[in-house]
């Protein structure tokens, strides 16, 4: 696929469209934060990397060999993202009373499986922050003169030592911003621990020697120094989610102002990261995203309830990433019929083998699916101009199959490795064997076909009984879900 379009991305800490200009000739560093796996991730937490997922294949799309690195938070993220209350994993581990490295090693497979589900590519790396503690003290060791001063919980970063502090954050994060909890001796309300002293006469499950002091790494700290250290300062792109926007980037930022060169933002290499790229939250009405509340919106739970996992994928697809999403299980079912139509599309395809992706007919949608994804990463523009593909008529299948095996090596919504089979799974509480739902579509289809009105009734309240809706408007067939 030629690409005539230069790859143009919103960056946060200019908070202008810029377009992508490599440190490294050919190349794309990206690195990401990772999940605190002190708990499993809500699908909130997935959207995150389905985007940084999308940016990194179109990166690769346009040439550039990349080196994506996610790192997994295994110590030091607080319950509040502003540097007070307990460590997530400590908390976690003596609620449940099992050791901190169980929590992790449960949790991160957990997430891995949620990755791998939808269809993520694997990073170059997983940076696992415990195995960075060292570096981390060396990392505070050489700004600690300069930028940090002991108190009696720890080594704090003043804020004010180095320029253009939380340029990045949209909010405020002066003095009496209410998110930030007083510290006694912060000099700065936005002043954060970098290294978290363990109190007198206490013992941590993790805590490390360090010249303040047995303790542990501030969260900030961490993405500071794996980032430097596996793609080098400055490398290309950072992401996270708007929340990190806030805290957690300017802090980062700060760090490696103070690793690096003190001086102010303008320039944007000065940040460690050249780009800073941020996802908007899905948000859901109930409450149901909150890790806390009982049944909160895992992926397991959706597929429990049958919906395919690369339906959420679609679902994220479907909006820009730097638009709100609100989730529906309606909104979900939307996107699982969507996927179904495409990959039903696909399957005429499956035998064909890839030709040239020349047609006459194909170009034009070529050109807006490049535009679209070199515009911003514009999935939902993209998306319909994959859809214009797999309905193109009177095109040369070869062709048809290479592009849109181009387009979903972008996309990544697996249209030739999923069948139709696939995505029909069984709701886990169905008390109905699938089996015995076919055999009742079909025989309301029959009846349905005699105008036998009557019957196809008793066998749709039948199924209905059972926790089955027949969906009468799927011209397909065979879609039903649990009513
Ligand atoms: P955490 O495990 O809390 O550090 O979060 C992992 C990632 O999910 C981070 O990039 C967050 O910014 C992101 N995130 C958290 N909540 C949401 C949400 N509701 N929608 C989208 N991204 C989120
Ligand atoms: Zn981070």
């Amino acid at each position: 696929m030629t690409d005539a379009h230069a790859l143009t991305l919103f960056n946060s800490l200019t908070r202008q469209l810029e377009p992508f200009q490599p440190v490294h000739e050919g190349e794309a560093r990206v690195y990401s934060c990772g999940p605190t796996v002190y708990n499993y991730p809500h699908i909130g937490n997935m959207r995150a990397y389905v985007f940084a997922d999308i940016l990194g294949r179109t990166l690769s799309h346009k040439g550039y060999r990349l080196t994506h690195v996610i790192n997994i938070t295994d110590v030091g993220h607080l319950t509040d993202d502003a540097d007070a209350g307990e460590d997530k994993m400590e908390k976690m581990a003596a609620e449940k009373a099992q050791s901190i490295w169980d929590i992790a090693r449960h949790y991160t497979e957990a997430y891995w499986a949620d990755i791998a589900a939808l269809n993520i590519r694997q990073p170059a790396q997983w940076s696992v922050a415990t195995e960075y503690v060292p570096q981390m003290i060396e990392f505070a060791k050489q700004i600690a003169d300069k930028h940090c001063y002991e108190i009696d919980s720890g080594l704090y970063f003043d804020v004010s030592t180095v320029a253009d502090y939380g340029r990045l954050a949209r909010a405020v994060t002066e003095e009496g911003e209410g998110r930030i909890e007083a510290v006694d001796g912060k000099r700065n309300a936005a002043d954060f621990a970098i290294w978290r002293k363990t109190p007198a006469g206490e013992k941590r499950q993790m805590e490390w020697d360090s010249p303040w002091g047995p303790g542990a790494p501030g969260w900030h700290l961490e993405c500071s120094v794996m980032s430097g250290k596996l793609l080098g300062f400055p490398f290309d792109i950072h992401t996270g989610g708007i929340d990190h926007r806030e805290i957690h980037h300017p802090n980062e930022i700060a760090q490696n102002q103070a690793f690096c060169c003190t001086n102010g933002l303008d320039i944007p290499a000065n940040s460690g990261a050249r780009v800073w790229m941020h996802n908007n939250f899905l948000v859901e009405r109930s409450g149901k995203m909150s890790k806390s509340s009982g049944e909160f919106l895992r992926l397991q739970l959706l597929i429990d309830r049958g919906y395919h996992p690369l339906a959420y994928r679609m679902m994220c697809l479907q909006a820009h990433y730097r638009s709100e999403l609100e989730f529906s299980w309606d909104g979900l079912g939307a996107a699982l019929t969507r996927l179904k139509r495409m990959i039903m599309a696909a399957e005429r395809l499956a035998d064909v083998e890839a030709g040239a992706p020349s047609h006459p007919k194909l170009a034009a949608m070529i050109e807006t699916f490049e535009k679209a994804m070199s515009e911003d990463l514009n999935t939902p523009v993209a998306l319909t101009a994959l859809e214009d593909v797999l309905a193109a008529k009177k095109v040369d299948p070869a062709a048809k199959r290479a592009v849109v095996e181009a387009m979903d090596a972008v996309l990544g919504l697996g249209l030739f490795g999923t069948s139709r089979a696939d995505l029909r799974l069984r709701p886990k509480n169905a008390v109905i064997s699938e089996a015995e739902i076919e055999a009742a579509l079909a025989a309301r289809k029959k009846a349905r076909a005699a105008k036998d009105f009557a019957a196809s009734d008793t066998l749709r309240d039948e199924l209905a009984a059972k926790g089955v809706e027949a969906m009468d408007g799927d011209p397909l067939g065979w879609e039903w879900k649990l009513g």
